[in-house]
């Protein structure tokens, strides 16, 4: 059941009952539509309240629907709203807690509304590329006028009920009694004729040219390469140049044109990515957790700083213990400044400065850590290193603990068997900046319990992360795959681009930051590094030379005043390098290469199907789950561009049989032996399929 029906007196009340937010899916509808008709027929009811049971009133319209035949199936919600407003016995919504979208469309449909404060009151569509297609772009401007309701619909942020008197009949005390009160109300409108329907009223705004004409120029400014904001700004512009049924229609007909855009489905598919990424196969949503509330974190450097911000941002306190007292002290200043300079722009209070910093606690001794429910290690990236803390909190920490590593390449499985309870191991992957960046790879190891990983998926989202869960490999699931990436870019450089140039082709492909500039900003020894050691252990990949000798310069990056670019003294504006420049064509000499141009779409086909190559592996070696897993890494640590959905998301729409001929052609040219096509990736492709499905 999706909808119930009773009598209350005279009063019909239909509740939605679809956890978890009462989308409006056809089943929903179809008993909606049938609850309004039962009730005009009853010839004892003079009224009709509809309202949602449990955490919503609705969150609108079911958007799984979007891709099958079902929304358009009849009961639509077109019909369901046109069928309240039409009802010749008021309808009366009694809205609580979330009331979006299509929830909303249909509250501007009734011709009553009463609500609890409080209720978050939304048409978020936009940030789904989209606009409110059943009625809101035409409505809501009519009940709150022009400007306020296009901050609204081009937002698409929430606002609560209080604070929108022109929508609501009335606003309850908070702890009102919704459903009685909805029905009182009805009683007392129970009479009036003819009804108030919100498409009668005329949208408002004293100077309405010249508004939509500044809010044309400020969304496009703000849109980027979206398409839904200024499509929102010309429907919502017809609520005022249109009558309601052109409005309407006009309404319909650019909603039917954003649900194809390719950025509309992009970010569909970064939502479902989302949602997707917290659900693995075995670890039902009732596993049991292990409670944490108390954590502590080993190495105070950039990321243990980080770390422990990012803990104790979600409130938990933090025990931070380093190897000596300076690099404590350093960690310990580094967290302050950082908060500090959070209050000097406004975005902290120093409350709040105080009372985060009581949260962390430093020391030298592991016996204080002993008691914490996790414990997450970030130190050297060293295995002897990262093995000899293993060993340590192994004999101290309090049976039960959770024993995390954020090493970004090690073996988990390794650390692991340093310990006697590997199924406690999890290797936890921040991004840097920990407290900021939305990403946590959460690396399932070869013995890691289903409670653990549980734990730590609802730890991430307690942090306000994306999860997303690896397996165990060298790299997981992103540095793995960006490794690929950088080679490409790497070889371009000797065969005929600049760094700059590289940059800005992946850049103007939407990137945030191009590889090079990217390198420069964490550091180019941290590749370094992890090269030499590679070399070490086992033959390498092949790969360009030039980022070694760039560091055999000392050019590290910013942090050093040069790396890829030339840095003036305190800023961070990259000047292409004549060192640089000199060094790439000595190597090209070197190795007999005749440099020649090399456009835009080579450089980011190379850059781009080397992660989704990788990307294919890493699928079909279950190392990531799905392949929107893959995006959501990609969307959430690396910058890659929203509006094209991920890397993975991004092949499927160029086409996996495109991309694997581009793949082959490359594999035909100079450094061919980087190009051998994952077998999913040309299985996929010869039988016309997608990674992401279908
Ligand atoms: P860092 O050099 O800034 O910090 C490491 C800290 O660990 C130092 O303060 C050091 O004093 C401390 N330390 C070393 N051995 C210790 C021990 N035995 N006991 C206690 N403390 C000890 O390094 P970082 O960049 O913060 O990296 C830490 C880990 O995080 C590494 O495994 C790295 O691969 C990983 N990581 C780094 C990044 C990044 O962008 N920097 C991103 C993701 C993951």
């Amino acid at each position: 059941m999706s909808a119930e029906y009773a009598l209350h007196g005279t009063v019909a009340v239909i509740t939605f009952n679809n956890p978890p937010v009462n989308g409006l899916g056809l089943a929903t509808r179809t008993t909606a539509v049938d609850g309004i008709r039962r009730a005009q027929d009853d010839p004892d009811v003079t009224a009709i309240v509809i309202t949602g049971a449990g955490k919503a009133f609705s969150g609108g319209a079911d958007i799984r629907e979007f891709n099958s035949p079902k929304a358009l199936t009849e009961p639509t919600l077109h019909t369901l709203i046109r069928t309240a407003e039409e009802s010749v016995k008021p309808v009366v919504a009694a809205i609580h807690s979330v009331c979006m979208g299509g929830g909303l469309e249909l509250a501007l449909g009734c011709h009553y509304r009463v609500a609890l404060p409080g209720a978050q009151v939304a048409l978020p569509e936009v940030k789904l590329g989209l606009l409110p297609g059943a009625g809101g772009t035409q409505r809501l401007p009519r009940v709150l006028g022009l400007e306020a309701a296009l901050n609204m619909i081009v937002s698409g942020n929430p606002v609560l009920s209080e604070k929108l008197p022109a929508l609501f009949d009335e606003v309850l005390a908070p702890n009102a009694d919704l459903v009685a009160s909805a029905v009182a109300f009805a009683e007392r409108v129970a009479g009036v004729r003819p009804l108030p329907k919100v498409r009668d009223r005329q949208a408002g705004h004293p100077d309405a040219n010249a508004f939509l004409a500044a809010a044309r120029a400020r969304v496009a400014a703000a849109a980027g390469p979206f398409p839904a904001p200024l499509e929102c700004v010309e429907t919502v512009a017809a609520a005022v140049t249109m009558p309601f049924e052109q409005g309407l229609a006009f309404e319909r007909e650019r909603f039917m044109h954003l649900i194809h855009t390719p950025e509309s489905r992009a970010l569909r598919h970064a939502f479902f990515a989302e949602r997707e990424a917290a659900k693995i196969p075995g670890v039902p949503a009732d596993t049991p957790r292990r409670p944490i509330e108390r954590a502590a974190v080993i190495g105070a450097g950039t990321m243990g700083a980080g770390i422990a911000m990012a803990l104790v941002n979600a409130g938990i306190p933090v025990t931070l213990l380093e190897s000596s007292s300076q690099a404590l002290d350093k960690g310990m200043t580094a967290i302050r400044a950082q908060y500090e300079s959070a209050v000097g722009k406004g975005k902290l209070t120093p409350e709040l400065l105080v009372q985060r910093m009581a949260l962390v606690t430093g020391t030298l001794h592991y016996r204080d850590v002993a008691t914490a429910d996790i414990v997450i290690e970030a130190v050297f990236e060293d295995l002897a290193v990262k093995e000899a803390v293993f060993r340590q909190l192994d004999g101290v920490m309090k049976p039960g603990a959770i024993l995390a590593t954020n090493t970004s390449t090690l073996d988990v499985d390794r650390i692991a068997a340093a310990t006697s309870r590997p199924q406690d191991v999890i290797g936890t992957h921040f991004f840097s900046p920990a407290h900021v960046m939305k990403l946590l790879e959460i690396v399932r190891g070869r013995a890691t319990g289903s409670d653990v990983l549980a734990t730590v998926l609802a730890l991430a989202k307690k942090l306000k992360k994306t999860g997303v869960v690896s397996g165990v490999c060298d790299g997981f699931i992103g540095n793995r795959m960006i490794e690929q990436y950088v080679r490409q870019a790497g070889f371009l450089l000797e065969e005929g681009c600049t760094p700059s140039q590289v940059d800005g082709a992946l850049e103007r492909f939407g990137f945030a930051m191009g590889p090079f500039r990217m390198s420069d900003l964490a550091g180019n020894d941290i590749g370094w590094a992890i090269r030499k050691r590679r070399a070490a252990g086992q033959p390498g990949m092949t790969y360009s030379k030039v980022a070694d000798r760039l560091c055999e310069l000392g050019r590290f990056g910013q942090k050093s005043g040069g790396g890829w670019y030339d840095y003036r003294p305190g800023e961070r504006t990259p000047h292409p390098s004549t060192e640089v420049d000199a060094l790439i064509l000595a190597r090209a000499q070197e190795l007999g290469i005749e440099r020649r141009a090399i456009g835009d779409q080579e450089i980011v086909e190379r850059l781009v199907y080397a992660l989704v190559n990788e990307g294919a592996r890493i699928l079909e070696e279950g190392i990531a789950l799905r392949a929107s897993d893959i995006d959501m890494v990609y969307l959430t640590g690396y910058g890659f561009p929203l509006f094209r959905g991920g890397p993975m998301f991004h092949a499927d729409t160029v086409g996996l049989r495109n991309v694997l001929a581009a793949i082959e052609g490359f594999a035909a040219g100079r450094h061919g032996e980087a190009w051998q096509a994952a077998p999913l990736l040309a299985r996929l492709a010869a039988e016309g399929k997608s990674f992401n499905g279908g």
